[in-house]
C-alpha cells in the first residue's frame, strides 16, 4: 500500500485546527516520517499509526515547526524497541540541533537510530526506491526530498507462453535479459516506477522543479495566497498559486498542498488559487487525512 498520512498541517505556530507539520509516507515496507512538528508523537496516535514499522525520519530544516516532534518520536522508537535501525536524515548544517534534539531529555536508548546527515549530492537506496535530496531556499539551510523508484520489467505470461519459456527459465530470462532466440523486450512490458517529492519551506528556485519532475504525488508548502506574494518572497515561501504553477509545469499527477499561515481562516482560498494554475487532483491537506499515492500508470513499450 502507498499512502501519505497527513499529521499536521500548520506552518509557525498550531492551531485549534491545524497541528504542526508532520506527515508519514507508507510506501510498501518503506514507512518514512517528513517534518516531525511539535505533538507528531499524538498526532500518530490520532491517526492509528505505530512508531514500530517506521524505517527512516527525514527532516527538511531545524525550524520548529518542521522538528520540534523529533525528542518525542526518537523516545517513543526507543520505549517501542523497535527492532531495525531507523535512519535520521537533517542539514549536516543543523548538527548542534539534531544533537539537542536526539537527547532532549534522559531516557534508556533501547533502539538503533542512526543519523544520516545530508549535504549536497545527498543520495540513499531504500527499499523503496532512490532518496535524494536538493538544497532549498529559506532562511536556514532547508533541503526538500525525493523518493524514486526505478522502472522494472512486467512479464506478460501469454508471450512467455507463446514461446513455450516457464518454470526456472523465465527467471534465467530476467536475469541474462535473453533465452535461446528470445529477448525480454520480447515478453515483457516496463512497469513505470512511483516517485514522491516533498518540498518545504523555500522561495521558488531550480531545485523545486528538479524535486517535482513528473513525480506521482508532491507534498509542496503553500504559506501564502497570492495577497501576500510580497512578503512570501521576502520571507522564502511559497503561494498556492506558485505551487500548483511548479506541479504543472513539473507534470505531477497528484498535489499536495500543506503548511498554511494561521492568518487565512477559509482554506476553500487556497484551492482557488492553486485552481487556477493546475487541472489535475488537488488536495488542501487537513490533519489526519489520508492521500493515496495514484495507481501506477500504465506499461509503456
Ligand atoms: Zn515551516
Ligand atoms: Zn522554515
Amino acid at each position: 500500500m502507498r499512502e501519505l498520512v497527513v499529521l499536521g498541517t500548520a506552518s509557525q505556530v498550531p492551531t485549534r485546527h491545524r497541528n504542526h507539520n508532520g506527515y508519514l509516507l507508507r510506501w510498501d515496507d518503506e514507512v518514512i516520517l517528513f517534518d516531525p512538528g511539535e505533538g507528531t508523537q499524538r498526532q500518530m496516535l490520532l491517526a492509528g499509526q505505530a512508531v514500530t514499522p517506521l524505517k527512516r525520519i527525514c527532516v527538511t530544516h531545524f525550524h520548529g515547526d518542521h522538528s520540534l516532534g523529533l525528542p518525542g518520536i526518537l523516545q517513543r522508537v526507543s520505549l517501542d524497541r523497535v527492532p531495525h535501525p531507523v535512519a535520521v536524515h537533517y542539514p549536516a548544517g543543523g548538527q548542534e540541533f539534531y544533537d539537542r534534539l536526539r537527547h532532549a531529555t534522559s531516557y534508556w536508548d533501547n533502539a538503533e537510530i542512526v543519523p544520516l546527515p545530508v549535504s549536497a549530492g545527498f543520495a540513499v537506496e531504500t527499499s523503496a526506491g532512490r532518496l535524494t535530496a536538493l538544497p532549498l531556499r529559506h532562511s536556514i539551510e532547508a533541503y526538500g526530498y525525493r523518493l524514486t523508484e526505478p522502472d522494472s520489467r512486467r512479464m506478460l505470461p501469454a508471450l512467455l507462453a507463446q514461446h513455450g519459456i516457464s518454470g526456472p527459465a523465465v527467471g534465467d530470462l530476467q536475469r541474462t535479459g535473453r533465452l535461446g532466440g528470445v529477448t525480454l523486450d520480447q515478453v515483457s512490458t516496463v512497469r513505470p516506477g512511483q516517485s514522491f517529492a516533498f518540498v518545504m519551506d523555500t522561495g521558488l528556485c531550480d531545485n523545486v522543479y528538479a524535486l517535482a519532475d513528473r513525480v506521482d504525488m508532491l507534498v509542496i508548502e503553500s504559506t501564502f495566497l497570492a495577497e501576500d506574494a510580497a512578503m512570501a518572497a521576502q520571507v522564502g515561501h511559497l503561494t498556492a498559486g506558485q505551487a500548483a504553477a511548479v506541479a504543472r509545469e513539473s507534470g505531477v499527477r497528484t498535489l499536495v498542498l500543506t503548511h498554511f499561515s494561521q492568518r487565512y481562516q477559509d482554506p476553500s482560498r487556497f484551492l482557488e488559487e492553486a485552481r487556477k494554475e493546475f487541472t489535475g487532483p488537488i488536495v488542501i491537506a487537513e490533519d489526519l487525512l489520508r492521500v493515496p499515492v495514484p495507481p501506477r500508470l500504465l506499461s509503456q513499450g
